[in-house]
């Protein structure tokens, strides 16, 4: 068995659906609490093209954190880092991880590490 790569839950109130996924450099900082690298998106504003195998998703997905910048797509199940990213993945292009188990019990909850991140315009 494996777990999917993405997932989807909603739509909220604001008729939004969340998009979920592990991002691979956010999730081995060094610096980072636990769990972190959990990332969710929302559908508006991006765009997804409805497809949880090999997700694409328009609009680049920001993450700041201090110093920290972790600045991608997802293009086809794949995670493209942009190379002003500040780690160690920046202009590299990864699959994007199996979700952990662990996170299927807890979708509606807060998670600890839960990236907020930002839709950059013209990204
Ligand atoms: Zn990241």
């Amino acid at each position: 068995m494996s777990n999917p790569i993405i997932h989807i839950s909603g739509p909220d109130e604001e008729n939004k659906l969340s998009l979920w996924f592990i991002c691979p450099a956010c999730s081995t900082r060094d610096d980072a609490p636990e769990d972190t690298g959990m990332t969710r998106i929302t559908v508006p504003p991006w765009d997804w093209n409805g497809n949880l195998a090999a997700p694409t998703v328009e609009g680049s997905v920001l993450t700041v954190q201090g110093k920290y910048i972790c600045h991608s797509f997802i293009r086809q199940g794949q995670i493209e880092f942009l190379s002003d990213s500040t780690h160690t993945l920046a202009g590299t292009t990864v699959d994007l991880p199996e979700l952990p188990t662990w996170f299927f019990g807890q979708v509606e909850k807060p998670i600890v590490g839960d990236t907020e991140a930002e839709m950059k315009a013209n990204g």
